[in-house]
């Protein structure tokens, strides 16, 4: 089973699931030609999906054009269903950085044809996750600067005050839908700026005060 560490504590998680938001930005909604859905849509990556800073992303035979997106990401230190906003932060345990690497062609036919996106978005180290930093160190995940960039050119660049719902609404949101438990990580959707990765092309991913990525893609 796939783990991650929240830091300072060096405490390690196993990772039950992955639950991710799509279209959390209005910016990204829009360039994937959204007509402003009333909430995000959830998905699912599964553990397996987990690498660490700096391992190698891996492009699948199934897809000609992966595409990166950077997005804030909890870890859930404390369980629960149907969570209010007014105590969701009890059960954050901390904040990462994240990648949800996505077959975008894969997910376009997928959309078309009212196909699940499992393929498309939970393939092999289609999840780089960061080290997680306990929730006390970040006064306000909203006012995080969140950036992207592909062989030192910046693709990515926005604040998570841009994200649609905040944390406390996707704790509500995911909560309502999942029960979670300790160790589930949420992905809160990504900026605008989504673009394809190529074999050999490195990737940098940054949200200053969190944490930061580094990986190849192969
Ligand atoms: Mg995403």
């Amino acid at each position: 089973m796939k783990t991650v560490l929240l830091q300072p504590s060096n405490q390690r998680f196993p990772v039950g699931k992955i639950i991710c938001l799509g279209q959390n930005y209005a910016a990204h909604a829009k360039e994937m030609g959204a007509t402003g859905a009333t909430l995000p849509v959830l998905f699912l990556k599964p553990s397996s999906a987990i690498i660490s800073n700096g391992v190698d992303i891996l492009l699948p035979q199934l897809s000609s054009n992966v595409h990166h997106e950077v997005e804030l990401t909890l870890l859930i230190g404390v369980g629960g269903e149907n969570i209010p906003e007014t105590s969701a932060y009890d059960h954050i345990a901390g904040y990462g950085v994240g990648l949800d690497m996505t077959m975008r062609d894969v997910q376009l036919e997928a959309k078309k044809n009212g196909n699940p996106w499992a393929v498309a978005k939970g393939f092999d180290t289609s999840a780089p996750l960061s080290d997680f930093i306990e929730r006390v160190y970040i006064a306000d995940p909203h006012a995080l600067e969140i950036s992207l960039s592909v062989n030192g050119v910046r693709r990515q660049h926005s604040s998570t005050g841009n994200m649609l719902l905040s944390v406390p609404r996707i704790i509500a949101y995911v909560s309502s839908a999942f029960t979670l438990e300790p160790g589930d990580v949420i992905y809160t959707g990504t900026p605008e700026g989504v673009a394809q990765v190529k074999a050999g092309d490195v990737i940098d991913a940054e949200i200053p005060g969190v944490g930061s990525l580094h990986h190849t893609v192969r």
